[in-house]
């Protein structure tokens, strides 16, 4: 994949100074999409600092899950109503409700007053397999290790994110041989449903990933602690950070 990818929300379930929750931007080489993993609190950072956006007209939005710290930011969409804004998300292929449905329960009153629809964004279906989206071809997994099912994601060889679940045997042949490996880590202990950070690197050696990036980091985490863990598993481990360059790791 001849791409950018630029970590918007390296946070999980809460934004701090730090960081902001989960959210990823990939700007293709080519074309006039760009792509948000998930739309944390770090979507945010697409409207306080449009420059990131590089000039692109399109956005697609893909959700892993639906869980309130990866899509709160949806209702920011509100604000950049000037791009051409699309929504993919797992509800009928995880949760057997269509996405569209999921989302029309957060953006209605009293909660949001402007729905999806009405702000002319489309919200259709991310399934487990592969899908061409702007021009990339993406590789969706579903994980049925966390609190609710998620999707893992796999840009080519370059990138795989699998955010909010436990170390899973799936996830080794998902990610075989990827460059970047982005791993949820929490704790010791891990919260229900996340990896310790031992866990996350033995998952990366055991793939093969050439360097592990721990995202999905808890708001109060001692990040030189979640850095030894993880190092003494594999030996090229970043902690995330937001606006870190994923794939300059
Ligand atoms: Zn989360």
């Amino acid at each position: 994949m001849e791409a950018t990818a630029t970590i918007l929300g390296s946070g999980g379930f809460i934004p701090t100074g730090r960081r902001e929750t989960s959210s990823l931007l990939i700007l293709p080489e080519d074309g006039d999409a760009a792509i948000v993993v998930d739309a944390g609190t770090g979507i945010r950072r697409l409207i306080t600092d449009r420059a990131l956006l590089a000039g692109r007209t399109r956005l697609e939005v893909l959700l892993t899950h639906f869980h309130i710290d990866h899509v709160c930011g949806l209702a920011y969409l509100t604000e950049l109503g000037d791009l051409d804004v699309r929504v993919h998300g797992p509800g009928a292929a995880l949760y057997d409700v269509p996405t569209a449905d999921v989302l029309a329960r957060l953006f209605t009153h009293p909660v949001m007053p402007v729905s999806l629809p009405e702000l002319g964004i489309p919200v259709g279906e991310l399934r487990p397999g592969e899908i061409d989206i702007a021009g990339v071809a993406v590789r969706a997994r579903r994980q049925d290790r966390h609190t609710d099912p998620t999707l893992g994601l796999r840009f080519g060889d370059a990138l795989v994110w699998c955010t909010d679940t436990m170390e899973d045997p799936g996830t080794v042949d998902f990610a075989r041989g990827v460059r970047v490996l982005g791993h949820d880590s929490w704790g010791p202990p891990a919260a229900p449903g996340h990896a310790e950070p031992a866990a996350a690197a033995q998952v990366a050696v055991d793939a093969g990933a050439e360097h592990l990036v721990l995202i999905h980091v808890p708001p109060t985490a001692d990040e030189a602690d979640l850095q030894a863990r993880a190092a003494a598993v594999h030996p090229h481990v970043t902690v995330a950070t937001d606006l870190l360059q994923l794939l300059d790791v």
